[in-house]
């Protein structure tokens, strides 16, 4: 098994700066509910967060539509709700990577649903090739390939989170 790099941990670092720079320039003079997507968007909301100077709350839910292996089981369960009411805030959903859409979608609604003054999503990565359910990415990282990536939060069957950069996985190599 070969990991190749992909999005280098600088190139990713300088680009969540830019990213951070366009949500405190959109989000100025407001509070900011910030909804994490875990497990695989902790790294991403740690190190956006980090760069935020308006005043923000964290939350985390967690979601999937995967099981262990490579492919889309395409079913969503939400297994971790957030504790807070978010009725009338501002909220940042921060999710790794956008693939068919259907986790974020559906996310979207449920969320919209409770109330929120505004609600947008930062994503870490979008997958073009493979979106079935229209999702709107308000901002972006990057748009990648279609490839199974794995490191800076997201996995291979539970494993390579911890990776500071982004990596192909290449099975069997
Ligand atoms: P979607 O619902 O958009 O199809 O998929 C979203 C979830 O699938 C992501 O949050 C992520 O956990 C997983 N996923 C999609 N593509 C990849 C990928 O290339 N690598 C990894 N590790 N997970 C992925």
């Amino acid at each position: 098994m070969a990991i190749e790099v992909y999005l280098s941990e600088e190139k990713i670092q300088s680009r969540i700066k830019e990213l951070a720079n366009e949500i405190n320039e959109q989000y100025k003079g407001k509070e900011l509910t910030v909804i994490g997507v875990l497990n695989g968007a902790f790294m991403f909301t740690a190190d956006l967060i980090r760069h935020l100077n308006i005043p923000v709350t964290l939350e985390f839910m967690s979601a999937s539509s995967y099981g262990d292996g490579t492919t889309s089981s395409g079913k969503l369960e939400i297994n971790l709700d957030i504790k807070k009411d978010i009725k009338d805030k501002h909220v940042l959903i921060t999710e790794d990577i956008v693939d068919t859409g259907l986790t974020l979608s559906v996310l979207r609604k449920d969320l919209e649903a409770r109330g929120p003054a505004s609600l947008k999503l930062a994503s870490f990565l979008f997958k073009p090739a493979r979106l079935e359910h229209k999702v709107d990415i308000d901002f972006l990282g990057f748009e990648i390939e279609d490839k199974f990536v794995i490191g800076y939060g997201l996995d291979f069957a539970g494993r390579y989170r911890e990776l500071p950069y982004v990596g192909i996985y290449n099975e069997g190599k």
